[in-house]
Parts: structure tokens; sequence; C-alpha cells
């Protein structure tokens, strides 16, 4: 059902205002020569009549021809009613009815507008971020460019106090940089050669030099605020209940109008004008304008302001899943620790010396980006392998100096090796990869990885909040997933798991919790991901991949951001429920109040439209201030 906010006639405020002075004079003029307090038709002088019906008809502009459409298309809309109502209120002599409703139902249509608009804006300050022209450094002297201009390889000068063009890496130079609009977080964060830096954000002190990796639509501002946008597209469940009550909502009360119009004029011989006009009252109320637009507002508010701090949730389906998660499933590695592991320990298992070990393994590694890994490349020396192959969840294998070599997980390995290898790793405590080649094996390397300061905080909030079990989900050896487990509160640890057994311990989970959030790294968790109600991927700064499968990102791999992700989507759904029973029962009230009598049609309109849509605004604006 179309029903108002489509309205962006640049006449529309004109026509407003000019139909609601017409509107006024028109009364003026009636209440000239009669005391009642309701003119009516035989009773006004046709100069006041005539006004009046200009002020229907120029406010009227605004949604009849919008409403004769509808009318071609039989669709029950709100222009139609409104202009039926109108043009009814008209032929029967209740020129000042049809004046109310030309200019009130105008203003509605307004002030809908400007509800939409001020959720619209907070969108726009964002874009507002980038800035117009930027500084490309050249040979010959730097040129002041359009940002359009820019190309990716581009070197640009940022000096103090300027707003990054594109998203880039420092090339030269050093500074600090408040990320806050990309990451929502508030302290800057420095920055020198080879980090990478993001449009719309502000250099502080420092003046350096950027080489434009992604620009214009490219940037990941640019693609925060499209996904913000794409939201709105997709519907709340909330949304669909009152698409489907509305249908049947404006139909009863269209028969109920009629009834009231003409039943009593009918039956018992009533006055007809007076209960026309009632009818007329209850005409206006058949649209649920303000039902209509209280979830919309309250989710897009939501989502937006969530992208203020950080957090990006991909549609009011998924806000709303949020609101009914009581289960969460952490990654260890990465997620809860902080993925930057170090090595303990090399323990030979073969005679084989500890540095040729951490060699062999660090020639493999460095050709793989597992957080493993990268703490062990590094004693690669200048060894470099000949071949290599990943296992997801797994390890790497490949071929150094003409032998087959394996890094990983006592489970890469097969039959008697597995045993060996389990055996040799059993007594050791934290997070521990084998050494073997096809035949042997020759060592183990113990590591460490830290865990995140705030994980502990972070879950204790989500418990005290909404949460009644949290689930570790690792690849990584039990004794290492306990030993985080203990630190941070985790009640149940599921360990030793390959990538597609995280799915199936997800599925087990919602079985049994219902809808589980999973929370990953995204880079390696994506069926894990996806596989639960809610994937939220952590740290999407620097990974594409998983901005665009998660259902929701925290920007930066801050952890304290979990709780907020929730505590916004529970209280959406709150003022979701509000909205939407406040605009249903104002408006049943309302409609029993103009069947009555008691309720005048400029009364309907303005509580019931104007008033309402204003009401369930201010209430979704008020999700801005969550915490
Ligand atoms: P997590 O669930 O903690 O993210 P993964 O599923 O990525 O862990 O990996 C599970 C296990 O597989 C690791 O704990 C490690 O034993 C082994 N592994 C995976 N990748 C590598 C690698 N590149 N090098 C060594 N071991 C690896
Ligand atoms: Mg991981």
């Amino acid at each position: 059902m179309s029903c108002c906010c489509e309205t962006e006639s640049p006449y529309h405020r004109l026509l407003t205002a000019l139909s609601g002075v017409l509107f006024i004079v028109g009364l003026v003029l009636s209440f000239q020569v009669t005391t009642e307090s309701r003119p009516i038709y035989d009773t006004i002088p046709p100069t006041a009549g005539l006004t009046l019906l200009v002020a229907a008809l120029v406010g009227g502009a605004n949604f009849i021809p919008s409403g004769l459409r509808s009318l071609r298309s039989l669709s029950l809309d709100m222009d139609f009613l409104m202009t039926a109502a109108l043009i009814a209120a008209a032929v029967i002599g209740e020129f000042a009815e049809a004046a109310a409703i030309g200019f009130l139902f105008s203003l509605s249509e307004l002030a809908e507008d400007y509800a939409v608009d001020r959720n619209r804006s907070a969108l726009d300050q964002l874009m507002a971020l980038e800035p117009e022209v930027a500084e490309r450094v050249c040979l010959d002297g730097n040129q002041t460019i359009p940002v359009e201009e820019i190309r990716v390889g581009d070197v640009l000068a940022v000096r103090p106090g300027g707003r990054l063009p594109v998203d880039g890496v420092v090339v030269s130079g050093q500074t600090s940089v408040d990320e806050s609009t990309i990451t929502g977080e508030s302290l800057p964060a420095d920055k020198t050669i080879d980090d990478p830096v993001y449009a719309g954000s502000m250099n502080q002190e420092g003046y350096v030099e950027v080489r434009a990796e992604r620009v214009a639509t490219q940037t990941l501002l640019n693609r925060i605020v499209q996904m913000v946008e794409d939201a709105k597209e997709r519907k709340a469940p909330s949304e669909q209940f009152v698409r489907q009550f509305s249908r049947v909502y404006t139909p009863v009360v269209v028969a109920l109008a009629l009834i009231v119009m003409i039943g009593p004029w009918l039956l018992w011989g009533e006055a007809f004008g007076d209960w026309f006009t009632r009818g007329l009252a209850v005409l206006v109320i058949a649209c649920p304008c303000a039902l209509i637009i209280s979830t919309p507002v309250a989710v897009i508010s939501a989502i937006t302001s969530a992208s203020r701090n950080g957090v990006l949730i991909k549609g009011g389906d998924n806000l709303e899943a949020i609101a009914d998660v009581r289960a969460i499933a952490f990654d260890k590695t990465g997620t809860l620790t902080k993925g930057s592991f170090e090595v303990l320990e090399v323990i030979s298992a073969n005679g084989l010396n500890e540095r040729r070990i951490l060699e062999i393994a660090g020639a493999l590694e460095s050709r793989s980006e597992h957080p493993i890994a990268r703490a062990i490349a590094k004693y690669a020396g200048s060894v470099e392998p000949s071949s290599f192959q990943s296992r997801a969840g797994l390890g790497v294998e490949g071929e150094v100096d003409g032998i087959a070599y394996r890094v990983g997980r006592p489970s890469m390995l097969n039959g008697s090796l597995e045993d060996e290898a389990s055996r040799l790793v059993d007594g050791l405590t934290g997070t521990a990869v084998v050494l073997s080649t096809d035949d042997e094996v020759l060592g183990a390397i113990v590591l460490e990885d830290a865990i995140r300061d705030e994980a502990a905080d972070c879950l204790n909030a989500l418990k005290r909040d909404q949460i009644r079990n949290v689930t570790i989900l690792t690849g990584d050896r039990r004794m290492a997933a306990e030993r985080v487990a203990e630190a941070v509160g985790v009640d149940v640890v599921e360990a030793g798991l390959l990538p597609e057994e995280k799915l199936t311990a997800i599925e087990a989970i919602q079985q049994k919790h219902g809808p589980v959030a999973m929370v990953g790294d995204g880079v390696n968790d994506a069926p894990a991901l996806a596989a639960a109600r809610v994937g939220v991927a952590m740290g999407v700064v620097g990974s594409d991949a998983a901005l665009d499968t998660a259902d929701a990102a925290l920007m930066s791999d801050d952890l304290s951001k979990m709780p907020y992700l929730f505590r916004i989507a529970r209280v959406s759904r709150r003022v979701i429920r509000q909205n939407i029973v406040a605009s249903i029962v104002v408006k049943v009230i309302l409609a029993a109040g103009a069947a009555g009598g008691v309720v005048s049609l400029a009364a309907a309109i303005v509580v019931g439209d104007i008033g309402m849509s204003l009401l369930v605004t201010g209430n979704a604006l008020r999700l801005a201030r969550t915490r």
C-alpha cells in the first residue's frame, strides 16, 4: 500500500501554506455571519464557501492526482481515501470539511517527509565527511584536484586537520588519525608508512602522503553508507505484520465509514449531512499512516546510529533477529584472543635441531595468512618452499629442499603418524602444531596468544543482558581453548573442530537455544557465520569479504561493541512495538469517537496522522541515544 511519504513536489510546501492561509480566511469569513461553531452550507456566504473550496483544491493538488490514479488501479491507499473524502465533502456542500482535508492532509504528508528526512540527514552527514578536493603530489609541485579525478595509485598529501579523501596506504610521514566515523573508535589511531587509512577519517597533527587504493564509490565509507541505505529494503518481520494488518484494517474501516455515512439516514431517517460528516471523519482514519511508518523509522534510526558507533547491521530483518538471540558462539583465535601468537617453545622429536624445525615450518608458513603462520614465518630466514598448499582448519604442506613437509594439527596426518603426533602434543599446554614429513614426526611448536583485554567484560555484560549461553568454537586444541574459556567466562567449549564441524556445532546450539549469533573474524569462519541466524564479523575494516557476507559487523577489532549491538537491537524492538501499539490504539479510539460524533474530521487528521507520525518518529529518534 503506497501511503504518504512519496510526494516530493517542490511546490508541496508552498501549496500547503497557501491552502492553510485560504482555509483560515475562509473560516473567518464564514464566522462573520454565524455564531454557530460549525458553519453549515446554508448559512455561509458564497465568498467564504468559494475561499474554502479553493483552499481544498490547492491543498488537494498535492494528493488528488495520485488519488485518482489509485482509483484506476482500485487500490485503497491514503491518497485515494483522502481524495474521495475531499470530493464527497465538497459535493454535499461541506466546504469547511473539504478545506480541512485538503490542508491538513497535505500538512500531514509534509510531517512524514520531515520524519523520513530527519533520519536521512544522519546519513548525509556521514557522506559529507569526504572532502571535495584533494592535493595530488606531483614532481613539478602539488596540484589541487576534485576528488572525482583521483585515480588509484595517485599519491596525495594530507595536511594536519584535513580529511582523508580516499582509502589507501601511508607512503611517507607519520601521524595519528581519528577514524571514529568508520570504526566508532574515539581514540585516534597512529599511522606510519604502510599503514592503511580510510576516506572520511580526520588527520590530526602530522603530515602524511597517501597512495590511493580505493577511490570514489569503492571506499569503505561509501560502502558503509550504501549498506545502510540498502538496509531499508530488507523488511523487518514487524513491517510485514503491519502490511498484513493494514490490508485488513483499511477495507474494514472504509466499510464502517460508509455505514456511518448512510446507515442512520437510510434506516432511521436521521439528518443526512450530520452523519455524512461523521462518516468522512471515520474515512480519513482508514489509512494507518503512522502505523505504516512506525517500523521503518525505528529501523532506519537504529541502523544509522549504530553505523556511527562502528557497528553495521544489515537490514531490519537482522536487527529484529539480534533481539531474539539468546546464545552466542565465539570463534577463539582472533576473536576472543588478539590473534597475535608468539612462539613459546620448540620440541624436537627426532633429533632435528630446533632452529631447523623453525626454519622449515617458517618457510611453509610464510605463504599462509593464518595467525599461527604469522608467528612462525618470521623464523624462516632465507629458506623458501618450492611448493605450497594450505589446508583450511588443518595446516599447511609443501616442499622445502626437495622434501615434503606438513605443519599443522595431528589430525592432518594419517594412521600411526597421527597417533605419534598426538602423543607428542598431549602433555603440552596451549596451542601446539606439529612438523612432520610423510613418514616421521619431527617436532612440535608451542605458541601462545594473548586474550583480548575487553573479552571478559564483554561476556559479563552480554550475560547480564540477554544471553543465556556462550560457546567457544575452535579448531584449536581443547587445552588452549579451555584456558581462554576460563579467563573470560565461557560456558561451553567445543574444540578441535574442522570448519564444517563448526557449522554442525552451530546447528546443534540453534536446536537447543534458538537463534544463535556467531562471532568470528570472518576470514576462515565464513561457513559458521552463514549457518548462524546472525553472523557477526569482527574487525571488518581490513576485510571486504567479511563485510559482504556477515549479517552484522563490528568495524574495529573491539569486542566491547558487542553489548551495544544487542542493546540497540533490543531497544529498537521495544520502540517498534510501542509505535505499533500506540498507532493502532489511537486509531481505534479516534474511529470510535468519529462514529459517535465526538471527534471532528480535523481532529482525526491532526491527532491521527500529523500527531502520531511525529510521535512515532520522535520515539524512534531516541534510539540515537542508546549507548
Ligand atoms: P580457529 O578455529 O581457532 O580459528 P582454525 O580452524 O583456523 O582455528 O585452525 C584450527 C587448527 O588447525 C589450528 O589450531 C592449528 O592447529 C591448525 N592450523 C590451521 N592453519 C594452520 C597453519 N597455517 N599452520 C599451522 N597450523 C594450522
Ligand atoms: Mg579463526
